[in-house]
């Protein structure tokens, strides 16, 4: 059942994901060879809670930190730990927050120091891929069509789509109807109806797009080693546009907080 939101509850969807984006913008200010995964999310979490927020996914389905940290060949879901970042590295930082009833999810992949200018590629086709995908999340369009702008414009790339791992729609529970996969066909699936918020959040792969689980049950890495990047933004469908909900401006410098 997807569930449509009022304007009010988009609204509070909006306070979380700016709290979000916030916080991944403290976090991307942190983001330094030298420093361990484990100090990113401390200083998330204090963060978030000093602005009377919980985090979204400690907890969650027994995740036991406040943020996803994923390096390098890590898609998604990877645990922070002593791993000290080393220049050259990526780092996907997937945070969620609950405020007001509502749940807050966004992720942004920042580079360590001076990455290849095959990393940075990866980097900005994906992030340019959440922003195609996110052209096509207006109401009257198809589920299919936000996956197929994210596909066809990442393999133009040689690039592959993961498939098991989807966005998804977000409200009073972090997960909800529908999912929103990085890949389809124009025209096909779910109709966007307007008052749904969903989150479009493309997990790119260098190589293949095969991966695999490791032990602890969570991350989850490419199946060849190579690098993977991960950008999500929330987004409320309207009638003739996408209301995006998180700011990367924050995150970029653009705009400033407190
Ligand atoms: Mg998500
Ligand atoms: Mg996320």
């Amino acid at each position: 059942m997807v569930k449509l939101k009022t304007d009010e509850e988009i609204a509070i969807l909006k306070e979380n994901a700016v709290l979000v984006s916030k916080t991944l913008a403290e976090v991307g200010k942190k983001v330094a060879p030298g420093v361990t995964t484990m100090e990113l999310d401390r200083l998330a979490e204090t963060f978030i809670r000093d602005h009377g927020a919980v985090p979204g996914f400690l907890g969650y389905g027994g995740f036991p930190y406040t943020l996803c940290l994923s390096v390098n060949d890590v898609v998604v879901h990877g645990f922070p730990s002593d791993y000290r970042l080393v220049e050259g590295d990526i780092i996907s930082v997937d945070c969620g927050t609950i405020f007001k009833g509502f749940y807050g999810d966004s992720a942004y992949t920042f580079p360590v120091g001076e990455v290849s200018a095959e990393t940075a590629k990866l980097l900005e086709v994906t992030k340019e891929s959440l922003e195609r995908g996110i052209k096509m999340a207006v109401a009257g369009n198809r589920l299919g069509d936000i996956g197929h702008a994210v596909q066809s414009y990442i393999e133009s790339f040689g690039y592959s789509a993961v498939r098991e791992m989807v966005g998804h729609g977000i409200g009073r529970n972090m997960h909800e109807s529908p999912e929103v996969p990085n890949y389809g066909n124009a025209g096909q699936g779910k109709k966007l109806l307007e008052g749904m918020t969903i989150c479009i959040e493309p997990m790119i792969n260098m190589g293949t797009r095969n991966i695999y689980l490791h032990e602890n049950g969570w991350a989850i890495s490419t199946s060849d080693g190579k690098y993977s990047a991960h950008f999500e933004k929330m987004v409320a469908i309207r009638k003739d546009h996408a209301e995006v909900l998180t700011d990367y401006d924050y995150i970029e410098g653009k705009k400033s907080y407190n």
